[in-house]
């Protein structure tokens, strides 16, 4: 069978889309679906790609992505983020999604097994069964703050595991793993020699804590580090993301797929990106962390059940029954769209994107408590 028949259409822009649309129809929608930061690009970025296209930087470049961006990134990754890469092992893609895709391609052969936890993205399921390969989904526990445990993870390892994929800060939960969940999964991987696929998009939007990479723990010829610019620098629509490994054959592999596939990507984006890797992007954040107060207030209020998000701007919380029906009817009676958490392979919950302003959190959790009420 071939591998689209056991997926679907990614559902997290599949609402987004229709809550667009009824917007577009004059409905007082309030869009809680797409993790999408509202904030306009910042300006300084923006003009770096108008002035690329004005010098008429608008031809093909090195699949990898152009040497000043892979340049920049390094030296971000280096001086922000202490994780350490040279412009060599890094490719630049279409948005953290590509960049996820190329990685399981490069790695995956028929039926290697990745392990993810549960609740977990859209998109991690699909991209490894399009790689031909077999997601193991470890459902991590709503008492353990959706952490997974040793046991949880040992249980699911077989001679067939490829990859431990890891995502934190959390989407959708918004959790950050803490140091030991993080040095248990580096030494199981590093004993076993399994690839490590760090997530990290959302490592700059924490509230609570600290994150901590997974780079320097995990072996560097088992880990693929992927980050992206859309989350952390408003950017979701210019797609650029990138792996960065210091594994030579896997980064070769990459790079092939990524020639093959798309060539480079969007050249002006390119441009744009190595501003953004100059462009503090505190204001944002401090922004997000007030839309997070504001919407924990309202949660603990309802008295719904959740772990508080220390980071990413998503609020997972339990429901009463079928969670696609939950979503269904706050969109049809009060005009609120959220994710279902089955969206997640977690069912029983629900995802609130908290990406949007204060007045619009405020209407659609006064929405969502009204809805509250009648149900019960
Ligand atoms: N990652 C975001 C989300 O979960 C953007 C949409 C998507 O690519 O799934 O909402």
């Amino acid at each position: 069978m071939h591998p689209t028949e056991c997926i679907a259409p990614s559902k997290t822009l599949e609402i987004d889309a229709l809550a667009k649309k009824l917007l577009s129809e004059g409905k007082d929608v309030i869009n809680f679906t797409v993790g999408e930061p509202d904030f306009p690009t910042p300006k300084n970025i923006v003009d770096k790609a108008i002035e690329a296209l004005q010098k008429g930087f608008t031809k093909y470049t090195d699949s990898n992505g152009i040497p000043q961006l892979r340049e920049a990134i390094s030296k971000y990754l280096k001086e922000k983020k202490g994780v350490s890469y040279s412009s060599d092992e890094i490719v630049v893609s279409n948005g953290g999604k590509q960049a996820l895709f190329n990685a399981f391609s490069a790695i995956l052969e028929e039926n290697d097994e990745v392990l993810m936890f549960a609740p977990l993205w859209v998109s991690y399921v699909p991209q490894v069964l399009l790689a031909r390969g077999k997601p193991v989904i470890v459902r991590t526990r709503f008492e353990n703050g959706f952490i997974p445990t040793k046991e949880e993870i040992i249980s699911h390892i077989t001679d067939k595991t490829k990859a431990i994929l890891v995502n934190s800060p959390n989407n959708p939960t918004g959790g950050i793993y803490d140091k030991e969940t993080l040095e248990l999964i580096a030494t199981i991987a590093n004993e076993r020699n399994i690839f490590v696929i760090s997530d990290e998009v959302y490592d700059d939007l924490v509230y609570e804590g600290k994150h901590i990479s997974m780079y320097g723990l995990v072996k560097d010829e088992l880990l693929i580090y992927v980050n992206a610019f859309s989350k952390s620098h408003a950017m979701t629509g210019w797609r650029v993301g990138y792996t960065a490994t210091k594994n030579k054959e896997i980064k070769k592999r990459i790079s092939k797929i990524q020639s093959h596939v798309s060539s480079n990507i969007n050249t002006p984006a390119q441009y744009a990106a190595i501003e953004a890797c100059n462009t503090d992007n505190a204001s944002m954040i401090e922004e997000f962390k007030k839309r997070r107060e504001v919407i924990l207030r309202f949660a603990k209020d309802y008295g719904l059940e959740f772990v508080e998000p220390k980071g990413a701007f998503y609020l997972f919380f339990k429901v009463n029954g079928n969670d696609e029906e939950f979503c269904r009817q706050l969109l049809s009676e009060k005009l609120v769209a959220t994710v279902p958490g089955s969206a997640f392979e977690m069912p029983g919950f629900v995802r609130i994107s908290f990406a949007t302003s204060v007045e619009k959190i405020e209407e659609g959790m006064r929405r969502l408590g009204e809805f509250i009420k009648q149900q019960a």
